[in-house]
């Protein structure tokens, strides 16, 4: 048993003064393999403590030496991706080489796109020629607390903790219990990567514990935070009385919109980007909108390709699909796929129970509804595990109005070959994201959402400025430099 209990505050790794044993579980097997500490007031008061301290120094440093902290974090997390992506496998499911690959990769690239807007990124600038006086100064909103999932744990933390570093802010992390040892893997990475005491500091803990104490904290001038929609609106209201800056990346409900021209490859992908990550991701295409004249085509297709589609433990190597994180969300799942039958949608791959030959683990059977109506509760809730539903359409409106009918707005699809079409539905679909024939956003793209799915922007220069206060100044002196 993995025994890591300790909490990074002040740069040391320090003994919790409240801490209650918390088990780590190998979704895979089901069999705790690590224990670590949740901590209590105590603990977080000390970890919001240390940041506020480091502030005033980390703001002041100038931001080359911000990104050269930065600089050195990227060689050490690449040198120790092999160990991040085993940790990452083991505790939340992800096969492991595709952990190697995209849950580890995630990691790297977001902190070399940070770096890149950084540098091109002007914190001091002239309001405009016709005020030669005035300045815009971006500064640090503070000491930010950074409230992080599971399911993308790497990429999360990333984003998060890339942004605030070169903006100046200091932070006190608390990863997801369910992840939490890939978290303290970084935490090492930042102390190896030479960052000042207190700028960076991690506290293990749960909702109701940690992360709720950070939301309230008077010392916590913002809350970047990363996870359900439930859990949002939670922080939202323990944020209010101190009137903090609350930044939210929540669930999503995307819709993947085939039109009849989609080009040959759309089904496939759509259905293998929601099986991905055992379909724990808050941008897959769980809703698959399908014009009426492919419709039968698209639905034998999608059937097929989830047939094929194998479940194993988390340590095989291979392009299969691994368990869902734990026990809760396994009966979650298990529930709403149940529900889907009941409410009367035509059940054409997976169902309820295990796959075969798997009876130990929380491996759910790929599965695929057609001819589901957009009332029925698989098309309106988030269901986190590989569950697509599929639904017909007549007309471009129709699709529109059917994908906006939604409280998410994070990332929705559409596959054409209409360049026309294309744009008009890119500007009228209601998200923070919208994804085009099977291309991917570039680097440094923002990432976030619209409506229940969050206001925050995470990734280059916007997730920077999420991180910024912009103070205006009249009165500059140009003499000064
Ligand atoms: P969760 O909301 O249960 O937990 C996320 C984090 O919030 C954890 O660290 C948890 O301990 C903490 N937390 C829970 N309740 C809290 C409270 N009341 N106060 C403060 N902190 C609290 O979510 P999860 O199950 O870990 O992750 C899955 C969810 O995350 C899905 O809904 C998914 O769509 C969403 N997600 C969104 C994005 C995005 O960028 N939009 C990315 C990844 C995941």
């Amino acid at each position: 048993m993995i025994e890591k209990r300790q909490f990074y505050i002040n740069g040391k790794w320090t003994d919790p003064k409240e801490g209650k044993d918390h088990q780590v579980i190998d979704p895979s097997t089901e069999e705790a393999f690590a224990v670590i500490s949740l901590g209590g007031q105590a603990d977080t008061d000390a970890a919001v403590a240390a940041a506020k301290a480091a502030l005033p120094g980390w703001m002041a440093t100038p931001v080359e030496e911000r990104i050269a902290c930065v600089e050195r974090l990227i060689e050490a997390y690449q040198s120790r991706g092999e160990e991040m992506g085993e940790t990452i496998s083991r505790e939340m499911g992800a096969p492991i080489d595709m952990a190697k690959t995209q849950q580890v990769g995630a990691g790297i690239f977001h902190l070399k796109n940070f770096v890149r807007a950084a540098k091109n990124f002007e914190f001091e600038r002239p309001l405009g020629d016709h005020a030669p006086n005035d300045r815009i100064i971006h500064e640090a909103v503070g000491v930010a607390a950074l409230i992080t999932p599971w399911n993308w744990p790497m990429n999360q933390v990333t984003l998060k903790v890339g942004a605030a570093a070169v903006a100046g802010c200091t932070m006190v992390l608390k990863p997801s219990e369910e992840t939490p040892l890939d978290a303290m893997h970084f935490a090492e990475m930042m102390d190896e990567a030479g960052f000042p005491k207190g700028v960076f500091n991690l506290v293990n803990g749960d909702g109701a514990g940690v992360g709720s104490q950070l939301s309230a904290h008077e010392d916590v001038d913002m809350v970047s935070f990363t996870g359900s929609t439930r859990a949002g609106k939670l922080i939202s209201k323990s944020a209010a009385d101190t009137l903090k800056r609350v930044h939210l990346e929540l669930g999503g409900k995307g819709a993947n919109v085939i039109f009849a021209d989609a080009d040959e490859k759309a089904v496939k992908r759509g259905v293998l980007h929601m099986m991905n990550n055992t379909g724990q991701s808050c941008n897959a295409p769980s809703r698959m909108l399908v014009q009426r004249e492919v419709y039968d085509d698209v639905v034998d297709e999608a059937t097929a390709v989830a047939g094929k589609l194998s479940v194993g433990p988390a340590s095989e190597e291979g392009r299969h699909i691994g368990p869902v994180v734990n026990e809760t969300q396994w009966h979650k799942i298990q529930d709403l796929i149940q529900k889907g039958i009941d409410e009367g949608a035509r059940l054409v791959a997976g169902g309820t129970g295990r796959p075969e030959g798997l009876n130990k683990g929380y491996y759910v059977r790929p599965t695929v509804f057609a001819d589901v109506t957009p009332d029925m509760t698989i098309a309106r809730e988030e269901i986190f595990g590989p569950v697509l539903s599929i639904t017909p359409f007549e007309t471009e409106q129709e699709a529109i109005e059917i994908t906006n009918d939604t409280p998410y707005g994070l990332t929705n699809y559409v596959q054409t070959q209409d360049g026309a079409r294309l744009n008009r539905m890119a500007r009228s679909l209601r998200s923070g994201m919208v994804e085009m024939n099977g291309q991917s956003r570039g680097a440094g793209a923002p990432f976030g959402g619209m409506k229940q799915s969050g206001n925050g922007r995470e990734g280059g220069v916007w997730g920077i400025e999420d991180f910024l206060e912009v103070k205006a100044v009249a009165g500059w002196s140009n003499e000064a430099g």
